[in-house]
């Protein structure tokens, strides 16, 4: 049996959660389907140590600032669990978990949302499934060779764990940065990075970065020069704990390596580095299979999209993901505005049909 609703929003993590704000306020008739059986999307699965690189209220979603939490500037994963599990509650958002959306088809006039709990039939559809479900790790040669264990910043957990190994980051990204952080004191820690890790001033965390996406965007919007993403910046935020191993020499960075082999890992010199561990912190692709039978995939994975709508199919949106559904629209403050102009597109869609 088929359910209908004007929109069917797929994923209840943050941006499920920004545009469900929106679509109530403009008072269409929706559902949120979400994969995992609790709140919290992504937020659920992170570790321990985790801080977000922006203080409480910079990481608010619309309508209700985050609380800060006591004795932290820059909060962590479970007091954005929390947030996010108060937020969905105080808006009374129409969330049904778990349902794992395998396909989204086009239905005449209505796209068809199928899972295996049953399938949904909306006049538009808001993908909002977020990136942590498809963990990406580069091609290195001779990976399959190597008989530690390799793990991705997904599974990595506490560095308890792997206390006393000789470990291997991989990544000068901010998870990079704040796991190597984790692990300097606990282990026989080697960082690896692509290029020279680029610190962020002391004094820049997320505020500035979302500033510098909002000026992007105004400047974008006006027709200005494009003043250049985040990326432009730097790479890592010095939050407490990045800032404290760093300042101990404990992130000394190496380049990345050629090769590797069955005991560790081999640069293009010769030189050799033995590991138990390899921690790969590497990033992430778009989870969008479940829009594959729409043949809209464009270059990189991506979808293309205008804002947050797909170029070949107007009844779909796109939200989260990264800057290319919006500026800064895969963080917490930044999806605001991104949700709320989709939820306003399709809005005026319905109002033409
Ligand atoms: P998710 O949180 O991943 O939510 C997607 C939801 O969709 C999940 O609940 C999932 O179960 C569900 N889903 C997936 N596939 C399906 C399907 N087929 N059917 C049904 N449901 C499905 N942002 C900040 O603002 N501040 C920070 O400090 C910050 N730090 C970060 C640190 C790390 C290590 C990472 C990786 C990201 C960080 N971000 C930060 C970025 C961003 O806020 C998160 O990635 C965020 O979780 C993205 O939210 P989302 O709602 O788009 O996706």
């Amino acid at each position: 049996m088929s359910r209908h609703h004007d929109v069917v929003v797929i994923g209840g993590g943050q941006a499920g959660l920004a545009a469900g704000y929106h679509l109530r306020r403009l008072g269409l008739d929706f559902v949120i389907l979400d994969a995992r059986t609790t709140p919290g999307g992504a937020w659920q699965h992170t570790w321990g140590s985790l801080r977000l690189f922006s203080p409480a209220a910079y990481s608010s979603l619309p309508g209700r600032l985050m609380p800060p939490q006591e004795g932290q500037t820059y909060p962590d994963g479970a007091h954005v669990i929390e947030y996010l599990t108060e937020y969905e509650q105080r808006y009374g958002l129409p969330i049904v978990r778990p349902v794992a959306v395998d396909a989204v088809r086009r239905d005449g006039d209505r796209l068809r949302v199928e899972s295996g709990s049953g399938e949904w039939r909306a006049r538009a559809v808001i993908s909002a499934t977020g990136t942590w479900w498809r963990p990406f790790m580069p091609a290195v040669p001779g990976r399959a060779e190597f008989e530690g264990t390799q793990l991705h910043t997904v599974e990595y957990r506490r560095p308890a764990d792997l206390a006393g190994q000789r470990v291997i980051v991989v990544g000068g990204g901010n998870s990079g940065a704040q796991i190597a952080a984790d692990l300097a004191h606990e282990t026989d820690l080697t960082w690896v990075t692509q290029r020279p890790p680029r610190f962020l001033a002391d004094d820049i965390d997320g505020r500035a970065l979302f500033d510098h996406a909002t000026a992007r965007r105004r400047a974008l919007d006006e027709g200005r020069t494009d003043t250049g993403g985040v990326a432009s910046l730097g790479d890592i935020v010095a939050v407490p704990p990045v800032r404290e191993a760093r300042d101990a020499g404990l992130l000394k960075a190496q380049p990345m390596f050629a090769r590797m082999t069955a005991t560790g890992v081999e640069w293009a010199d010769g030189t050799t580095a033995e590991a138990d561990t390899i921690v790969w912190c590497t990033g992430f692709r778009p989870a969008l299979s479940h829009l594959a039978p729409l043949g809209l995939r464009g270059p990189r994975g991506h979808i293309p999209t205008a804002g947050t709508r797909a170029l070949g199919e107007p009844r779909l949106h796109l939200l989260g993901y990264g800057d290319w559904t919006g500026p800064a629209s895969a963080t917490l403050i930044g999806v605001g505005r991104p949700a709320r102009d989709a939820a306003r597109a399709i809005a005026e869609l319905l109002a033409e049909a």
